[in-house]
């Protein structure tokens, strides 16, 4: 009666990431990848300009990519964030990246997390967050953050996930504002 929901990642996405044994040491190589995805995503109109990764922190190797396919799946919920969370638990076996016995791991987003993105971070297992262009970037162009918390980042850091801001902001921001200039779809939380 249902018909089952399934995501798949972009076809470009597997060729663009390539060697699944590189490293990438620092949180700004981490960052590239991720706004590097968000610019392929415009490029290749396959979604909102968003982008995001998750990487293991001890080898420092990729777990799994996410882009934002929220108006090519159809899906509001099918933010960076959450795509990335989804296939780094499948690649993972768990819902739980922060089991006891793993390793710790980092979600990395090229935009600061929306509210349900923030609400998933704590639930998702990571330990570490990293973030590129501000929340306010995004509502430069037309995008909004849903009610997030004020203090979102503290409530974050309270429940044990370090966070990390503004690693490659201006890279970040600048997909954004290409994807406004090319016409892409704004879509929004409603207001409040
Ligand atoms: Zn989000």
């Amino acid at each position: 009666m249902f018909p089952e929901v399934n995501f798949e990642l972009p076809g470009w996405v597997e060729e663009f990431v390539g060697d699944p044994d590189r490293v990438y040491p620092t949180e700004e190589d981490r960052m590239r990848l991720a706004v590097e995805l968000s610019r392929m995503n415009v490029e290749n109109g396959t979604g909102g300009p968003f982008g995001a990764a998750i990487f293991d922190l001890e080898t420092k190797r990729l777990v799994a990519p996410g882009v934002n396919l929220v108006t090519t799946a159809g899906c509001s919920i099918a933010h960076a964030e959450m795509v990335a969370i989804m296939f780094a638990q499948r690649a993972v076996g768990s819902f739980d990246l922060g089991a006891p016995g793993e390793p710790p791991r980092e979600l990395v987003a090229s935009t600061e997390p929306c509210a349900m993105c923030f609400g998933a971070t704590p639930w998702s297992g990571v330990r570490r967050l990293v973030c590129g262009a501000r929340d306010e970037d995004a509502r430069a162009i037309g995008f909004d953050e849903g009610p997030k918390l004020p203090d979102w980042e503290s409530a974050l850091e309270e429940r044990g996930i370090e966070v990390s801001r503004d690693v490659l902001r201006g890279e970040a921001a600048s997909v954004l504002r290409f994807y406004a200039e090319s016409g892409g779809a704004i879509y929004n939380s409603r207001e409040g």
